[in-house]
């Protein structure tokens, strides 16, 4: 992202001029949900209404309820009504869902009627079967990065590109004894059009980013990674732009501590991105800045903030909602192609964050530096973000 001035003003002027002459009408489903979800929703939705004013788009919003919100008004996670109001909209945009595991009355509940299944049962009914998320790391909040300075460099930016729907977590399992014994089967299918549409999609996804594709994989060892390497060169064909690497899947954990700067598009199977993603999201350090989007094969998608609903600040005004406005810049780059729009959310983040305005969960650590920096609560953060669209 450009820093000097006038460079920013120059992009500025043309990002203007580009979304002028293309005006759009977004219809956006919006799930506030439980904990800090309508807290930190309400933020996205006036950086949004930001871009919309200043790119000449308009927005209609349609709100459903999911999760824990639900259980209390509907007396089930998600209603078939919800379900066919966010089918109807080009995309959703979620808070999140659920409450503490311990004490809240929702988990005494038998487990298809929790929170949670709310949110599986939205994901199978509109297909989404291709998991993004974005691993950036900022100048700013390189403390918070477990990383050593020499590894982070300049910093690293990548994007996990995971499978949702097939692998070993939807496979055929059983617990039975065997001469005797008790032995547990786990079974890993993929087809080739499972394969096929998610490389697609990260395909398409490089072509917007810095062109390069690394395919993580276990080809050494399992068939279903054979087939997924196959399928994957196939595809490749047709991005002639894009770079195609293969890296087994252990490696993969390796080099990501080892050097994050060579990744752009991780592209990967279905428990091979579960744990990347986490050992990704780990080394850039705060969860309230991890945004993440589930795509199925239209431009549909639905994108939410990686981390929870956080109900032990739930309510105090002080979560981070950067993760969510996050999303948002998703959701326009990926649903609607508005890759200007996004571009100017990111910029404003990181104009506020180069200003050293933070929310409570990226404070510095060390007493000394905290002196450096402005404590702000979530619709201050909000406000900020906006004011610098
Ligand atoms: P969590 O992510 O909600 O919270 C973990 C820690 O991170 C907490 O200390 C919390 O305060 C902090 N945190 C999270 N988001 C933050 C933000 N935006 N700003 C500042 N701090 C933030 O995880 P948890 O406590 O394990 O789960 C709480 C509830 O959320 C559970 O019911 C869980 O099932 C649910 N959950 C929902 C989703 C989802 O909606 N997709 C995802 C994960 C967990």
């Amino acid at each position: 992202m450009p820093n000097n001035r006038y460079t920013m003003w120059f992009l500025e002027i043309l990002q203007a001029e580009k979304g002028a002459c293309h005006k759009m009408n977004l219809n956006i489903v919006c799930i506030p949900g439980d904990g800090i979800g309508p807290e930190i929703v309400a933020e996205a939705k006036k950086v949004l209404d930001k871009v919309a004013q200043k790119y000449n788009h308009s927005i209609t919003y349609k709100d459903i309820l999911m999760g824990g919100a639900s259980i209390d008004a509907c007396g089930e996670p998600l209603t078939e009504e919800a379900i066919a109001t966010a089918k109807a909209a080009d995309a959703v945009l979620m808070g999140s869902i659920g409450g503490n595991t311990s004490t809240s009355p929702w988990y005494k509940l038998p487990p298809h009627l929790r929170p949670e299944a709310g949110l599986l049962k939205l994901r199978k009914s509109l297909n989404l079967f291709a998991n993004l998320r974005p691993a950036y790391l900022y100048e700013e909040l390189k403390a918070a990065c477990p990383l050593r300075d020499d590894i982070i460099g300049s910093g690293f930016d990548m994007m996990i590109m995971r499978e949702l729907t097939g692998g070993l977590y939807f496979g055929e399992r059983s617990t039975k004894e065997v001469d005797g014994v008790l032995t547990a089967i786990d079974t890993l299918t993929y087809n080739e059009n499972e394969i096929r549409r998610i490389a697609i999609k990260g395909f398409e996804i490089a072509m917007k980013r810095r062109k390069k594709v690394t395919s993580v994989d276990k080809a050494n060892v399992l068939d279903s990674s054979r087939l997924w390497r196959k399928i994957v060169e196939e595809v490749a064909k047709d991005y002639p732009e894009v770079t195609l690497e293969h890296m087994l899947v252990d490696n993969c954990a390796m080099q990501l501590v080892k050097d994050p700067k060579q990744f752009d598009v991780i592209l990967t199977e279905n428990m091979f991105g579960d744990i990347l993603s986490d050992e990704a999201s780990m080394v850039t350090g705060s969860i309230g800045m991890l945004s993440s989007a589930s795509l199925n094969d239209t431009k549909f998608g639905l994108y939410e903030p990686s981390g929870g609903s956080a109900p032990d600040i739930a309510g105090k005004g002080i979560a981070n909602p950067i993760a969510t406005i996050l999303s948002a810049a998703m959701m326009l780059r990926y649903s609607f192609d508005l890759d200007c729009e996004a571009d100017a959310i990111e910029a404003a983040v990181k104009k506020v964050l180069e200003e050293g305005y933070r929310t409570i969960d990226i404070m510095p650590q060390e007493e000394g530096r905290r002196a450096e920096v402005t404590q702000v609560g979530t619709v201050q953060m909000g406000d900020l973000i906006s004011e610098r669209i």
